[in-house]
């Protein structure tokens, strides 16, 4: 093992600093770094998991066209033509580029420099688009910048922290225990959670508000009238830099929370409590950003924070927390459609600036298309060259099904990745291999404004490169050469720094001039920092508008009137339920990276339905059963879990399975495409669809040692074991057709002969080890994955052994993994609850579970708070 490296996690927006220490054979031993800001050595779930995701399966290694694997210079050529041909027939809006939030801050800049400085297109949009253009655009209108005010350690001093539209437990699990460990330590502090869902993030909250989805504007139009119907307002703060309140006041209803339908003591208990607490926090995440009126909902919060001057003071304000680890990133390059660059838009000054800059060939003069519109204009044919970076929008992008057919179609589809195996790889023609993470080489910021390096410590493998390597290629061969002249990310990032100062005077917020002019040595141990950044020294670790000092003209701050809008598409008689998608505790974005890790998987290892017993019963759904999710869009096959955390007439699915790792699984092809008018951010919370029963006649669990290419079936997920591979299936056919045409596909994948033993049990044992193993019955087997693990997990089976498997293996019923760093089931903390383990930390004693990165601990006290109520009872 040599030294740790530091670097960043790529994962959430958090922005965790982490620990490698390669272990000399492409893996590396993972902890939290200490030093960082983010996280002082925390990490969650999936980070503490990221040395379990380093292996090179599935990864794209080589270029490829049409499939066939050619040389670097080959497939650069091909690019490189292809694009200038489309531009020189079809004009620069006939090319587009779709990148990602996890992208580095350099792979950024170059392709936004290419696109709008030399292809002379703004058509460039990121997948920060789905994730939190909302809350650019809110601040865009409210500050006249996109400046996030405060810092996470606000989180910490505030009195009042309402989370609004954020499962802030499972998605920012290290800002949850930051804000987790502040309230032990001040009990008076308190927590508000606004969803309509009953999420793990309830675990903290004295009051959880589940309002009606989408009704977020009526409740912070309802608390801004009630505040100032109070008189809770800084007089001298909104006389002095703000404009616009009257009009903002104006817009509200009386009747406005109705629509909410929200009990009128809660909604009385967080009015009294936001009046009465001067350090007031709001944290909000894509439950408000993917709506049709995302930009309303933010700058309806943004509202009651103007009014009553809780903004950048400690522990005030509002703060967005973006998704992606490089969301900001790619805001503070502009590689979001609607922006330019460096916090500059396509204002004629700014286009002129920019292009000098630049010295560049053919400037973007106005904003291109956001993500859906993009993608309509591929499949229209519009757009004739589309280049997507490392990222997955067959699985992500509402509509799923229209994007794969437009990608199909489209002349010219380049896709770099570093993973092989994606829905949007296979749709791709020319096929580009990048490095991954722990390969590159670069800088990422977090919601918090902080810029942290990301530092490679693996060797790059095949003949993977890093994007910016491969923008510059294809610039060079462009003729583009001069501005492309970059040696390394030290380059591109003192280019990007510079930009941010140019011509500034203080007009934009974001400026990192102080590091225009480091060299290559101080650019690798940069130290992660918080912007602004000036040349001159005059800011540090800080927070903005508190005094006023907004990036409108007149430096004033704006109230926004936000009236209440129906969303786009209302449920119908045909499609009665509201389907709410969002994400589970392990697992990132479409599971390229996190699916590899055996114990991520043990959390959730297959998509899910949730619905209300209510629902679920009037559907003749139970759990576990098959349920086919139908839209005006698309549907999805799923497993349904009946629970009371959602509310009535809802329906809440993850959003990460994809065709790689299920049959249907892929929600996104229901969700509906609107989007918010303003920012063009998707409305992923909200869709129309009808849940109906899937007759299956079957279920069967496999365990095999290498992959199956299983038969037609209804229905089937896979999930990573350690060493196998598991497969959930189900189907309508006759259970012995089913039964013979799976054992011949397990077979032929694991030879080896076939023993069959009691309750539907087959089983390939070669050489005296377990190959893999099938259980088929009429009814769903919960446990039989639990009961067959630990024969795979033998090296040989001994002739008790082997019996106890072909009788199906030892009664055992882990009940899911709780924790997964330690391996934990959630039957192994109820036996520790129930031999007297009465305490978050009595359990941790007891079984480990909740003691190394907490994300459990919710789960945890879900099942002390069960146990106490069954004791009651
Ligand atoms: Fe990574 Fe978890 Fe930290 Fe997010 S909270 S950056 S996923 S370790």
């Amino acid at each position: 093992m040599t030294a740790p490296v530091r670097t960043t996690c790529p994962y959430c927006g958090v922005g965790c600093g982490v620990l490698a220490a390669p272990d000399g054979t492409g893996g590396a031993a993972i902890a939290g770094d200490p030093d960082h800001p983010a996280n002082r050595g925390r990490l969650c779930s999936k980070g503490a998991a990221l040395g379990e995701t380093l292996s090179l399966e599935d990864r794209l290694l080589h270029p490829e066209i049409d499939g066939r694997r050619v040389p670097w210079d080959r497939a650069l050529d091909t690019v490189a033509q292809g694009l200038g041909e489309v531009v020189a027939r079809h004009g620069p809006q006939a090319v587009a580029f779709y990148v990602s939030g996890q992208l580095l801050t350099e792979d950024y800049y170059a392709a936004n420099k290419l696109m709008k400085g030399f292809l002379g297109s703004a058509n460039i949009d990121t997948n920060s688009r789905l994730c939190m253009a909302s809350s650019v655009a809110g601040h865009l209108r409210a500050f006249g910048s996109d400046t996030v005010p405060g810092l996470y350690e606000d989180f910490e001093q505030a009195d009042l922290v309402v989370l609004t539209g954020s499962n802030l437990a499972w998605c920012h699990p290290v800002l949850f225990q930051r804000i987790e460990a502040a309230k032990r330590a001040r009990p008076q502090m308190r927590v508000v959670v606004i969803d309509p869902r009953r999420t793990e993030t309830c675990d903290i909250a004295d009051l959880h508000l589940a309002l009606a989805p989408g009704s977020d504007v009526a409740l912070f139009n309802a608390l801004l009238a009630d505040l100032a119907r109070r008189g809770v307002v800084a007089q001298g703060f909104v006389g002095a830099h703000t404009q616009g309140l009257d009009a903002a006041l104006a817009a509200v209803r009386p009747d406005d929370l109705a629509a909410c339908a929200l009990p009128a003591q809660d909604v009385a208990t967080f009015f009294d409590w936001f009046a009465g607490t001067d350090k007031v926090v709001t944290l909000y995440s894509q439950g408000v950003n993917q709506s049709t009126a995302g930009v309303d909902k933010v700058n309806a919060i943004v509202n009651c924070h103007l009014l009553t001057g809780r903004i950048g003071r400690p522990g005030s304000g509002p703060f967005s927390i973006t998704g992606q680890p490089n969301a900001m990133g790619g805001r503070e390059v502009g590689a979001l459609s609607n922006l330019l660059a460096a916090h500059m838009g396509f204002a004629p000054g700014y286009v002129e600036r920019v292009g000098r800059f630049w010295n560049a060939a053919r400037m973007a003069t106005a904003p291109g298309l956001k993500a859906v519109e993009l993608f309509d204009a591929v499949a229209r044919g519009e757009i004739k060259a589309i280049w997507i970076m490392a990222t997955n929008p067959v699985a992500s992008l509402p509509d799923a099904e229209a994007v794969r057919r437009a990608l199909q179609a489209c002349e010219l589809s380049i896709v770099s990745e570093a993973v092989r195996a994606s829905d949007t790889v296979e749709a791709c023609r020319i096929r580009l291999p990048a490095l991954a993470w722990g390969e590159k080489d670069g800088t990422v910021t977090n919601s918090e404004r902080r810029i942290s390096r990301q530092r490679p410590f693996l060797a790059a493998p095949g003949e993977a490169k890093q994007d910016w390597w491969i923008l510059r290629e294809v610039a060079r061969r462009m003729g583009f050469a001069a501005a492309f002249d970059w040696s390394g990310p030290a380059d591109i990032f003192r280019e990007h720094a510079a930009l941010s100062a140019f011509e500034n005077d203080g007009r934009r917020a974001f400026d990192i001039g102080a590091y225009a002019g480091i060299d290559d040595s101080a650019y690798d141990a940069l130290a992660p920092f918080a912007w602004p950044a000036r040349a001159d020294g005059s800011a540090g670790d800080t927070r903005f508008f508190a005094e006023g000092g907004f990036f409108h003209a007149d430096r004033c701050a704006r109230f926004v009137a936000t009236p209440v809008r129906a969303p786009q598409h209302a449920p119908t008689a045909e499609h009665p339920l509201r389907l709410n998608t969002g994400r589970v505790r392990d697992q990132w974005h479409t599971m390229t990276r996190t699916g590899k890790s055996p114990r991520l998987a043990g959390h959730r290892p297959e998509p899910t339905v949730e619905l209300h017993p209510r629902d679920a019963g009037q559907r003749g759904l139970g759990d576990g059963d098959i349920a086919r999710i139908e839209s005006a869009w698309g549907a999805a096959m799923l497993r349904v879990t009946v629970s009371d955390a959602v509310r009535p007439g809802e329906a809440f699915a993850p959003m990460h399975w994809t065709a790689q790792v299920s049959r249907a699984g892929g929600i996104n092809g229901a969700v509906n495409p609107a989007v918010d008018p303003v920012s063009g951010q998707p409305e992923l919370k909200h869709t129309p669809v009808e849940v109906r029963p899937v007759a299956v006649r079957w279920h069967a669990t496999i365990l095999a040692r290498r992959p199956v290419r299983l038969p037609p079936v209804t229905y089937w997920a896979h999930a990573q074991g350690a060493g196998f591979h598991s497969y959930m299936v189900a189907g309508e056919q006759a259970p012995a057709a089913a039964q013979q045409a799976l054992s011949a596909a397990i077979r032929t994948a694991n030879p080896g002969p076939w023993r069959e033993g009691g309750d539907g049990l087959g089983a390939v044992i070669a050489d005296g080890r377990l190959e893999a193993a099938l259980v088929l019955g009429e009814r769903r087997d919960a446990t039989a994955r639990d009961r067959l693990e630990p024969f795979m997990a033998m090296q040989r089976l001994d002739a008790a052994a082997r019996d106890a498997l072909l009788a199906g293996g030892p009664a055992v019923d882990r009940g899911g993994e709780l924790c997964a760093c330690h391996g934990v089931s959630g039957a192994a903390v109820t036996a520790a609850v129930a031999a007297g383990a009465l305490s978050v930390e009595a359990v941790g004693a007891a079984t480990r579970a909740g003691t190394n990165c907490g994300s459990c601990r919710p789960g945890i006290r879900a099942l002390l708070r069960a146990a106490t109520l069954r004791e009651a009872a």
